[in-house]
C-alpha cells in the first residue's frame, strides 16, 4: 500500500478507499432499496471495488443488505443504510428556545426536547445543559454515547463554519470567539458541525422538499432579514461564511433609516419586524416593539399592522426580485414569526417579484412560507451531521473508528 501523502496529510489510498466509500454511501442514503447492480451503474466504480466496500461496510454495519419484496422470482437484495449503526444529535439553539432530535442514519427521529433557555447565559451553561439533555435521551433510548457519530449545532449568530467558530454575535453576549465543536468533540469523540441557524433553516427546507428544490433560498424575517442559500442540493457559505446577508442589501427609493450596521435603507432597516414595529410606534400604536407583537396586532385585525405587514413584504419581494434574476430557484421560502401572516406578507413578496424578474427565471419559480418552522432548524442540523458523515473525511473517520 502506497504511503505517499497528499496535502492533507492522508494516505492517498486511504484517502481513495474513503472517496469510493463515501459515493457508494451517499448513494444507498439517498436511494435507500438500492442494489449492488445499481450502485456499480451509478458510481462508476468497478464491481470489485463495490463488493469490498459494501462488504466492509456491512461488516462494520453502517449498511443493512435485506430481502426485498418478489415481483416474481427471485427477491432482489436491497440496500440500506443501518439504523443500527449510531445515531445523530441535532441541536438548534434560538435566542430563547432550544430543540434537540437524536435521529438515526434512515433519518428515523428516536428522541426530541424542546425548552427555553437564555442565549446570554453564555456557552459554558447552555451548552452544559444540551449536553445534560443530549445524555438523558440516549440513556431513555438505550443507546451509549459511543454510538454517537456525529453532532450537528445552529446558533442564532454568524459561524466560521471551518472551526464552528461564533464571530461577532448581535445576539449572543459571551459567545464572540468560542469554539463549538471543542465543547462536543471532548465529551463525545464525534465529529460536531456548527452553523447559523438561517443557514440550517435552508438546509431543512431543502430536504422536505428535495430534488424539486435543488436551488432554494430561505428568507427568514425576524427582528433582522437573512437568507440561506442552497445550490445544487450544496449549502452555499461563500468565501468567508457571510453568503446570504441581504439584510444589507440596500433598498432602492426606500426611507433613509439608519440600519445597525450604520448605513442607510438597508432592508432590515426598512422591513424587518423592528423596523415594522418602530413605523407602527411613529404612526401611535403602543406596545409593539418586535415582529411577534406586530404579528400579534395583525391576527387581531389591526388594519394599520396588516398595511405596515404588507409594505415591508414589498420592499422584500423588490430585492428577492434582484436575487431572482440573479441566482434563478425552484423555491423560496420564507420563514420567522411574519409567516403567520401567510397572504399579507406572501402576496407583496410575490408581486414584487414577478413584476420585476424575468419570466425565465420565475416560470417554474414557488413562493412559499415555512410549514415547519419550530423544526426545520434541528433537521439541518441534522442534514449537515449526515452530510459530513458521507463526505470523504466522514467515511475516513468511520473507518478509523
Ligand atoms: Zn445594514
Amino acid at each position: 500500500m502506497s504511503l505517499t501523502a497528499d496535502h492533507s496529510g492522508t494516505p492517498i489510498a486511504a484517502s481513495k478507499v474513503a472517496e469510493a466509500g463515501s459515493r457508494l454511501l451517499s448513494y444507498i442514503a439517498r436511494n435507500p432499496g438500492t442494489n449492488r447492480a445499481d450502485l456499480v451503474l451509478a458510481s462508476g466504480l468497478s464491481r470489485t471495488t463495490v463488493a469490498k466496500r459494501l462488504d466492509e461496510f456491512i461488516r462494520m454495519g453502517m449498511v443493512r443488505e435485506t430481502l426485498g419484496v418478489s415481483i416474481g422470482g427471485r427477491p432482489p437484495l436491497e440496500l440500506t443504510l443501518s439504523p443500527e449503526s449510531g445515531v445523530l444529535l441535532a441541536a438548534d439553539i434560538g435566542a430563547t428556545h432550544c430543540s434537540l432530535e437524536i435521529a438515526d442514519l434512515e433519518g428515523t427521529v428516536l428522541a426530541q426536547d424542546t425548552y427555553a433557555i437564555v442565549i446570554g447565559d453564555g456557552p459554558d451553561a447552555v451548552l452544559q445543559e444540551i449536553d445534560d439533555r443530549f445524555r438523558a435521551l440516549l440513556a431513555g433510548l438505550g443507546r451509549p454515547v459511543s454510538a454517537v457519530l456525529a453532532i450537528g449545532i445552529g446558533v442564532p449568530g454568524p459561524v466560521e463554519h471551518l472551526t464552528g467558530t461564533v464571530v461577532r454575535p448581535p445576539i449572543m453576549p459571551g459567545w464572540d470567539g468560542y469554539r463549538v465543536p471543542d465543547f462536543f468533540s471532548e465529551r463525545y469523540g464525534a465529529p460536531t458541525l456548527v452553523d447559523n441557524d438561517v443557514n440550517l433553516a435552508a438546509l431543512g427546507e431543502y430536504w422536505l422538499r428535495n430534488e424539486s428544490a435543488e436551488h432554494l433560498l430561505y428568507v427568514k424575517i425576524s427582528t433582522g432579514i437573512g437568507c440561506g442559500i442552497v445550490s445544487g442540493g450544496v449549502l452555499h457559505r461563500g468565501a468567508e461564511g457571510a453568503a446570504g446577508d441581504i439584510g444589507h442589501i440596500r433598498v432602492p427609493g426606500a426611507s433613509e433609516s439608519i440600519c445597525a450596521c450604520g448605513n442607510i435603507g438597508c432592508l432590515e432597516a426598512v422591513a424587518g419586524g423592528e423596523a415594522i414595529a418602530r413605523s407602527l410606534r411613529e404612526l401611535g400604536l403602543t406596545d409593539v416593539y418586535t415582529a411577534k407583537d406586530v404579528t400579534r396586532l395583525a391576527i387581531e385585525g389591526n388594519r394599520l399592522a396588516r398595511r405596515a405587514v404588507i409594505d415591508a413584504s414589498e420592499k422584500i419581494g423588490q430585492v428577492l426580485a434582484s436575487l431572482v434574476s440573479f441566482y434563478n430557484p425552484n423555491a423560496i421560502v420564507i420563514g420567522g414569526p411574519l409567516t403567520e401572516l401567510n397572504e399579507e406578507l406572501l402576496a407583496g413578496i410575490r408581486t414584487a417579484i414577478y413584476q420585476r424578474a424575468l419570466p425565465l427565471a420565475t416560470r417554474a419559480l414557488r413562493v412559499e412560507r415555512s410549514t415547519h418552522s419550530n423544526s426545520v432548524g434541528a433537521l439541518g442540523a441534522r442534514a449537515m451531521a449526515l452530510d459530513f458523515i458521507l463526505s470523504p473525511s466522514g467515511v475516513q473517520q468511520l473507518l478509523a473508528r
